[in-house]
């Protein structure tokens, strides 16, 4: 198997991403900004990321 790599620019740092293979709906996080993106769309081996924002649980400790 060949190690294929997709790319994506994070929208939020712009950082370039670079990740094995992943489908849309999955979620990967910014090394940079550590946000947690998920993929809408692959065209042509480009990933077109979304923001995702993550909501904590409350425990209610
Ligand atoms: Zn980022």
């Amino acid at each position: 198997m060949s190690t294929i790599l997709l790319n994506g620019v994070c929208p939020e740092c712009e950082t370039e991403l670079s990740t094995p293979p992943i489908v849309p709906g999955e979620t990967l996080s910014c090394p940079e900004c550590l946000l947690t993106l998920r993929v809408e769309e692959i065209s042509d081996g480009r990933l077109r990321l979304r923001m995702v924002e993550v909501q904590l649980r409350d425990w209610g400790q």
